[in-house]
């Protein structure tokens, strides 16, 4: 048998996450606001607590995953003595290095997580997981915390969880719109999203292949333009806005990817290659 835990909140994600540790056989001890949620996880060998701190008590690493940081902090109300809490509720980097204090204060250690999968994938080497807090405690909890996916420890500031999961939220909901924006203007031409796809998934490729290189002028603030420039670019998304109009699609997208490029260009990057957006978004 593996390191007891504890999980508190057991909605489609902390029943995820109760049930990967159930199934790696770690004595897994649970609570939920609504207690009926825990009965299958009973039914597999978990024990059920009858309030957050009797469950709290039980194990010396209390997993929590709930709506947000306002439920957390209800149910982390009494001593923490001892304990390491490892929070994969999802939240903003200011509450996360709040929360951490506040669990510092009350004697127990503080891990923010972020869980970058579905409920499906936990559990498998699919789910990927990030790490923040203090070093020592996640390599006291490494191997346990590994029943749940694919760790990533990403460094002591416990806020740097969720400004990792910020960060790729905005670059999914980028790739997403992006796909549907195009499946929408293939519908003009009556071409399904199905259609599409090899060509998105190929386009999607070919893009995470550039990133190497965008990475490094991104961090070097150095753009040549070896693949086009902001205005070749510019000329493009004049067009594709132009066309989106009188085709009667939306064309706020390719407006808002215009009018960053434009700005780019003004401050004198026209001529230069495309990651010198990157200054536009550094903006406020
Ligand atoms: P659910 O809505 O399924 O579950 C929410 C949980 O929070 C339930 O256990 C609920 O209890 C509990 N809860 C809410 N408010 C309170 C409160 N005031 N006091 C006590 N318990 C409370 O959400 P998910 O499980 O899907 O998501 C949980 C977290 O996981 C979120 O931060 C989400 O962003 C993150 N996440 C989810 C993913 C997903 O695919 N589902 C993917 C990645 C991250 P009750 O059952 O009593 O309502």
């Amino acid at each position: 048998t593996g390191t007891p835990v504890t999980v508190l909140g057991l909605g489609l994600m902390g029943g995820a996450l109760a049930g990967a540790f159930l199934r790696a056989g770690h004595p897994t001890t649970v609570w939920n606001r609504t207690t009926a949620k825990a009965d299958d996880l009973v039914a597999r060998g978990a024990e059920l607590a009858a309030s957050p701190a009797a469950a709290i008590a039980s194990a010396p690493l209390v997993v929590v995953c709930m709506s947000d940081y306002d439920a957390v902090a209800d149910v982390l109300g009494g001593p923490l003595d001892g304990r390491v809490v490892v929070n994969l509720t999802s939240g903003t980097p200011s509450r996360a290095r709040a929360l951490a204090q506040e669990v510092a204060h009350r004697g127990g250690g503080y891990l923010d997580g972020g869980i970058m999968a579905v409920p499906e994938a936990v559990g498998t080497t699919d789910a990927v997981l990030v790490y923040s807090g203090p070093r020592p405690l996640y390599d006291a909890h490494e191997s346990t915390l590994g029943t749940l996916g694919t760790g990533l420890y990403l460094g002591d500031d416990a806020g740097l969880s969720a400004t990792h999961e910020m960060a790729t939220l905005v670059l999914i909901w980028g790739m997403l719109d992006g796909f549907l924006n195009g499946a929408a203007i293939l519908g003009t031409a009556g071409v399904s999203a199905t259609a599409y796809l090899p060509l998105a998934q190929t386009a999607i490729g070919t893009v995470a292949g550039w990133l190497p290189g965008y990475a490094r002028q991104a961090d070097n603030g150095v753009y040549p333009a070896d693949d086009g420039t902001i205005d070749t670019h510019l000329t493009a998304m004049a067009q594709v806005i132009q066309e989106s109009e009188s085709l009667g699609v939306n064309a706020e997208l390719p407006r808002l990817v215009k009018s960053l490029a434009e700005r780019a260009a003004a401050a004198g990057h026209g001529a230069s290659g495309y990651v010198a957006l990157v200054e536009r978004f550094r903006e406020p």
